[in-house]
């Protein structure tokens, strides 16, 4: 626990440091469709404008920026997005990459690692089995590991995007986080709440395999089943053994809210048809909980984070076009927008 009481705001400007030119200065734009839900400005931080795509970028610079000089190679496990930025950051550094991912991870995001030059292993059903490969490697062929979301240079990169938030709208009442591992959630968290104490901070996951709002609920680590979702990348464990993302979310968000996958499916069509934004369901969870009538009142201008867009551009035209879609032993029933 020593580590969690010790991980602050400095951390987080080292990290700025780290990942300066590279995986910062994303644009923030309001949505004026649900800025009119709102009844406040409602913000949408576009992290879909880094390098690949997605802020993972940010904590895997971080990471990757801040390994001593004798590592020749890194590994780890990912839902897509973290391997991606994983396998850039190693590029940019000139070191090897070695991504585990399991067999949910759709293909649009292999190929977008395999793209950087990074070796893909994909293992079992589970991101717990692409987790448990990646630590076997680090004995295997002396790799170091990065996790996702459970390490103190991961969270203070993802955490630069709250600094970014307030320093661009020092107004911000309420932040809208997209919840999986709790990387994100809890270096937001700490910017945020460094500058602004009583800023709310609410964490947001798909219902089905909501790991980090489920351990939360528990006060412990626990382990959930994982679905398929159209917010695949907020699938996968929190590790029983967390260190640091657990504890720092249970301590620092003041909610944790579930969206369905109707809810999910009707936000993505928002996000495309009124706000023009090709982008994962993953990222619309914020726009979700809103629409949903699942937010507790909101007071002043709210924000979220389009976290990324590396997306299965099959599947994603058939949910803005209101087609049927299968996921995994769920049939969701299509909708087409204003219908
Ligand atoms: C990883 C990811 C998240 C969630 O981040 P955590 O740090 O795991 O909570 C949200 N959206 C996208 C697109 C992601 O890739």
């Amino acid at each position: 626990m020593s580590a969690t009481l010790s991980f602050g705001i400095k951390d987080i400007w080292a990290a700025q440091k780290r990942i300066k030119g590279v995986a910062d200065n994303t644009p923030m734009i309001p949505s004026p469709y649900m800025s009119h839900v709102a009844g406040h400005d409602f913000l949408m931080k576009m992290e879909i404008m880094q390098p690949i795509g997605a802020f993972k970028l940010r904590g895997a610079m971080s990471a990757v920026m801040a390994l001593p000089d004798h590592v020749t190679g890194v590994t780890c496990c990912s839902t897509g997005n973290h391997g991606r930025g994983v396998a850039y950051a190693a590029k940019r550094r000139g070191i090897r990459a070695v991504i585990c991912m399991s067999e949910l991870v759709p293909q649009a995001k292999v190929d977008g690692i395999r793209a950087l030059g990074a070796d893909v292993r994909i293992i079992g059903r589970s991101q717990d089995d692409a987790m448990a490969e990646s630590k076997r490697l680090c004995d295997a062929e002396g790799l170091v590991e990065i996790s996702p979301f459970d390490d103190p240079h991961v969270i203070a990169g993802q955490g630069t995007i709250g600094r970014e938030m307030l320093a661009q709208r020092p107004d911000l009442q309420t932040l809208l986080v997209p919840l999986s591992g709790g990387g994100l959630a809890a270096g937001v968290a700490v910017a945020a709440k460094s500058v602004k104490p009583d800023i709310r901070v609410i964490g947001v996951s798909m219902d089905r395999g909501a790991a980090m709002h489920a351990s939360i609920k528990a006060g412990h680590p626990v382990e959930v089943p994982e679905y398929a979702s159209l917010a695949d990348s907020l699938g996968g464990g929190i590790g029983l053994s967390n260190q640091l993302s657990f504890p720092l979310c249970r301590d620092l968000l003041d909610e944790t809210l579930l969206v369905t996958e109707d809810e999910i499916r009707d936000a993505m069509q928002v996000m495309f048809f009124e706000d023009r934004i090709v982008a994962e369901g993953a990222c619309v969870v914020g726009h979700a909980a809103m629409l949903s009538g699942k937010l507790p009142q909101i007071t002043g201008p709210v924000a979220t984070i389009i976290t990324g867009r590396n997306l299965d551009m099959a599947q994603f035209l058939a949910v803005v076009t209101g087609e049927d879609v299968r996921l995994g032993d769920l049939l969701l029933k299509g909708k087409c927008y204003g219908a």
